[in-house]
């Protein structure tokens, strides 16, 4: 299958991922993880991605076009893929489009997770995050034992983007650059909306239901 992951910041879209990957064994390509590896450098590359990471703007879609494009010309995705967090752009999805059409490929569907902003704010302003394995957890929610990461032992700690104002600025960019792309994917028949107000067990049944998937 070859699906796109959309969202707003908080919709669950990389926690689904990872649990559908593991069902239809196919690569999960989340651009927010791709770049926040990148910017663990030092060399300007690095500091670049860490203005647009830390600011919560969007990287330019050039680079985050030609990112996509060398992942998706690896072997691995031959049978298939999760993309999460791209397309965030209506440019990027016609970047996407002529990148699949060159390989005789399409898109199956675009999964939108749908979800109010107070639940999503909630969400990201109590998560955590290893930096060691990118594990995710919540103090509320899924507080972790230790204050450790339980699959690998790392530190946990705040996403720089995940602290309030940062937060109010990665909504501001969604509702201008990525909400148009839920009427772009409709129009291409494309679309599944999936409630995303709920654990991530029930998101993860809606989810699979609505891709025609068994549990
Ligand atoms: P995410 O982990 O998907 O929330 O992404 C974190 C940050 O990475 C975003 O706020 C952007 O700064 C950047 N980013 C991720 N994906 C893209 C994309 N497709 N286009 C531009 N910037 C992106």
């Amino acid at each position: 299958m070859r699906l796109v992951f959309l969202g707003a910041p908080g919709a669950g879209k990389g926690t689904q991922a990872v649990k559908l990957v593991r069902k239809i064994a196919v690569p999960h390509i989340s651009t927010g993880e791709m770049l926040r590896e990148l910017r663990g450098g030092d060399s300007p590359l690095s500091r670049e991605i860490a203005g647009y990471l830390d600011s919560g703007q969007l990287v330019p879609d050039d680079k985050m076009n030609e990112a996509v494009r060398a992942r998706l010309a690896k072997g691995d995705t031959a049978g298939g893929f999760v993309l999460d967090g791209y397309p965030r752009t209506v440019a990027q999805a016609q970047a996407l489009a002529q990148t699949l059409s060159e390989n005789g490929q399409t898109l199956d569907a675009v999964v939108f997770f749908n979800l109010h902003r107070h639940v999503a704010v909630e969400r990201l302003s109590g998560r955590r995050t290893c930096e060691s394995c990118g594990a995710n957890y919540h103090v509320k929610f899924n507080p972790p034992k230790n204050n450790t990461c339980e699959q690998c032992g790392g530190e946990l700690f705040q996403r720089e983007d995940d602290r309030p104002e940062i937060i109010k600025r990665r909504f501001e960019v969604f509702q201008e650059k990525t909400a148009d792309l839920v009427d772009y994917y409709t129009n291409k028949g494309k679309l599944i909306e999936v409630d995303a107000t709920a654990g991530p067990q029930e998101v993860y049944s809606r989810m699979l239901k609505a891709l025609g998937l068994s549990a």
